[in-house]
Formats: C-alpha cells, structure tokens, sequence
C-alpha cells in the first residue's frame, strides 16, 4: 500500500503529534524525488531502527545554484510513491513550496568551515539551501533520527554540524552509497548519461578504489592524486574539478591516510557532473 501524500504542515503535525503521544521514535528521510536505490536504502535503515518514517520529497529551489538544473530536474511523484510502497514508510511530505518558503520568508542557515572546500566554492549558496531547507524539514517534522547518505559526504557532516549547533534534538544518521554493480554510484543524474558516457562513469570509482589501496599500503597522496587524474582523463572524463583526501571527521586536508579519511573526486563524463567519495583505511 502507498503511503499518504501530505502537503501541509498542519496534516504532517497532526501525523507527528499522534505519533509522539504513542512514545514512537520517528525517522525522517529528505530527498528531492527521482527515488532510486540509495533512496531506498534509506528509507529501509529508518524503517530498521524507527517506529514511524516520513520520507520528503522537496526539489529545494535554493539549493541549486544553476536555474537550468532546477528547471531539468525530474519530477516523479507517482513513482516514488509506488517505489516506497514495499519500505514501510508512514507518510510522504511533499510540502506545498509555501510551507517551506512562505511569502516575505529570510532567513538563510549557514554553517561555516565544512563548507568552505570541495563542494562548496563550486556551487556558491549550495549548502545555505541544503541547511536552510533541512533545518525547516527537521523543525516540522519534528523526527528523533534522520538518515543521510554517504554518498554527499560533505553534504552530511554539514547537516550534521547544523543540528548539533541549533540544538535540533535528532540525531543525523549516515548511511553507505548505494551502487550499480560496476561501481558507479547511483545518481540521479546517472539518467543523464548517454551509453558511452555510462561506460566512462562506471571507470570513476575502479580508479577511486586502486588510490584508496595504494593509501591504505602508506603512500604519499600527492603522486597518486596526479595518477588518478591522468587516468580519469584517458578514461573520457572531461574535467576533473578535484580529487581529494581528507579527514573523514573534520574534512581537513590530509598528505596521507594516517586517520581514518575519505578520498573524493569530482569530475565532469558527457557533459554531467558526477561526484563519489569513497572511505580510506588508516595506514
Ligand atoms: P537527493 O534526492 O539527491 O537530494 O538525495 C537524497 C538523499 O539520498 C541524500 O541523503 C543523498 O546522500 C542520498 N543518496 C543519493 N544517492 C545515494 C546513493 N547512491 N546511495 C545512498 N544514498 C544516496
């Protein structure tokens, strides 16, 4: 059975209220729709360890920072409602964009730091979207857990970050990317490609994954990281943007895996760009 679609907040905090009363833990499980496995996935660890779960389906205007993405980005209600049927979700928020962004709405969430490398400087207002519009989700959902996936790590520690400072009483739970069996991680974006540029992608994280063990073994990362770009450029890959390693904690850059860290890459395959991190074992 597909769970109820509500629109409003006042429908969801009748839902939450009633729930809260029962003593249920609630999970909550953000997206933007287009639902595939890694969707999924989530809302299978929140059904694991939750007594109720909300799934949103929000496609965050602010959060993108080039109007055509926005305008191109797929709208699939009907679907993600059937995909979540099998999952155990007890509601699907889809709110009405002016009950997260009401006329005269002003205020944006910042969180400083976390932001200021990888993503951040190539997407300019990209994570003030994310944890304005997560810190709204968390405050009218009102949930005990929510469920992120790794596969937007940085994406994670931010909301993270965001909660633990405006005392959001939830706790934000990280969950491993989901794949296609050659690697690739699932994206919405993956539709994007074109067969010859599926081919390209799915080299990304093979590439990913021989850094990682080369890491793990005690290299230096600087020679590697040149390695790995030549290879993702004699892949097809067009551009690369960055390849990094850093803290898996604190995203500090790191020389070498002596901590536990996370090497990312993101780099552009037919005209889509594709972003994968994947985690390094200390050496
Ligand atoms: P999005 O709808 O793309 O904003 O993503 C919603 C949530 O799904 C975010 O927490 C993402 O990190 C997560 N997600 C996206 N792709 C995957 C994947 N392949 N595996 C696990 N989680 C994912």
């Amino acid at each position: 059975m597909t769970a109820p679609i509500l629109r409003s907040l006042a429908e969801l905090r009748t839902k939450t209220t009633e729930w809260h009363r029962a003593g249920d833990v609630i999970g909550v499980v953000p997206t933007m729709g287009a639902l595939h496995e890694g969707h999924l996935s989530l809302a299978q660890a929140a059904n694991d360890s939750c007594d109720r779960v909300i799934v949103t389906i929000f496609v965050n205007p602010k959060q993108f920072n080039n109007p055509e993405d926005l305008a191109n980005y797929p709208r699939t209600e009907h679907e993600d409602a059937q995909k979540l049927a099998p999952y155990g979700v007890d509601a699907i928020y889809v709110p009405d964009p002016q009950e997260i962004y009401p006329d005269g709405f002003s205020t944006t969430v910042s969180v400083t730091g976390l932001t200021d490398m990888m993503e951040g400087p190539f997407r300019p207002g990209h994570f003030e979207g994310v944890a304005t519009v997560v810190a709204k989700l968390f405050l009218q959902t009102q949930a005990d857990r929510a469920y992120f996936g790794e596969k937007d790590y940085q994406q994670l520690l931010v909301v993270r970050r965001m909660a633990r400072d405006l005392d959001i009483p939830i706790k934000v739970v990280g969950c491993p990317t989901v794949r296609e069996p050659s690697g690739l991680a699932m994206s919405s974006r993956n539709l994007l490609l074109s067969p010859e540029g599926v081919k390209v992608a799915s080299r990304m994280n093979e590439i990913m994954r021989r850094v990682a063990e080369k890491l793990a073994a005690g290299k230096d990362f600087e020679g590697l990281a040149q390695d790995a770009k030549s290879a993702l450029l004699d892949t097809g890959f067009t551009e690369v943007e960055y390849i990094d390693l850093r803290c898996a904690e604190t995203l500090e850059s790191l020389p070498n895996a002596s901590k536990p860290a996370r090497l990312f890459v993101t780099a552009w395959a037919d005209g889509v760009r594709l972003i994968d991190n994947i985690p390094v074992d200390p050496v």
